[in-house]
């Protein structure tokens, strides 16, 4: 599995004290990723690892997943390694790993992973397909496909939405999509746009004006609030 950097953190990307692996590549180009360098599958900085690498890593770890942690995947984009994937987490899950991932929903085969995995953070950064497509360069079609699938099917989803002003700041096509799905076992986490990663790209970077006011944060999140959504922080 490529892999662009790995190490712990406390309840970021999941419950817990965590071993979390930032895998290599990605299949959106989204104008304010902080990690421009894991978009490119062919990274030289990335390094390979074979699945029984970071299986043995992972298990000798256990000690580390203090406060129900375990080990997450995040990006780059996990799924684009879906077979590697799918193998470690079954092997580490079996052996009662807590297991989590965070993507960007595009994966047809997403579905497949799910009930190898404990937290399912998903981002959902536009509904609007069109905006979606400006921003991101890519569709979000499978992304909402697999948001309302998932929503029905697990007992526990996570959605990112990163608040960009400009990008989506606009509340309602958020309010559209949670308000026609099932939101029981989803909660939401909204997070303001930042600029750490502005100084790695190296191509032009292109969010002049992305920071939102105190005003468009609770704006927002009132708006999801109203219609029942459960937002938390982490
Ligand atoms: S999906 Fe994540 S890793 Fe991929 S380009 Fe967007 S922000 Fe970067």
């Amino acid at each position: 599995m490529k892999i662009l950097q790995k190490g712990f953190n406390y309840s970021q990307d999941g419950p817990g004290n965590r071993l979390v692996y930032h895998t290599q590549g990605c299949n959106f180009r989204c104008k304010w990723c902080s990690n421009p360098e894991s978009m490119a599958a062919d990274y030289t900085k990335a390094k390979d690892y074979t699945c029984e690498e970071i299986i043995d890593e992972i298990m000798r770890s256990r000690m580390m997943f203090f406060d129900g942690g375990g080990v997450t995947f995040t990006g780059g984009e996990p799924t684009l390694q879906l077979s590697e994937l799918k193998k470690i987490l079954s092997s580490v899950k079996k052996e009662g790993i807590n297991t989590a991932i965070e993507t960007n929903g595009s994966s047809e085969r997403l579905p497949e992973l799910s009930e190898l995995i404990d937290f399912l953070i998903m981002d959902i950064k536009q509904p609007d397909d069109k905006i979606h497509r400006k921003f991101i360069g890519a569709s979000n079609k499978k992304t909402i496909e697999n948001f309302k699938k998932l929503s029905q099917e697990r007992t526990q989803l996570h959605i990112r939405i990163p608040l960009i002003n400009h990008v989506n700041t606009d509340p309602k096509p958020f309010v559209d999509l949670f308000s026609h799905a099932d939101m029981k076992n989803t909660t939401v986490e909204v997070l303001r746009y930042h600029e750490f990663g502005k100084d790695k790209w190296t191509s032009e970077y292109e969010i002049t004006d992305g920071f939102v006011s105190d005003e468009q944060f609770i704006c927002f999140c009132r708006a999801l609030e109203s219609i029942g959504v459960k937002i938390i922080s982490t």
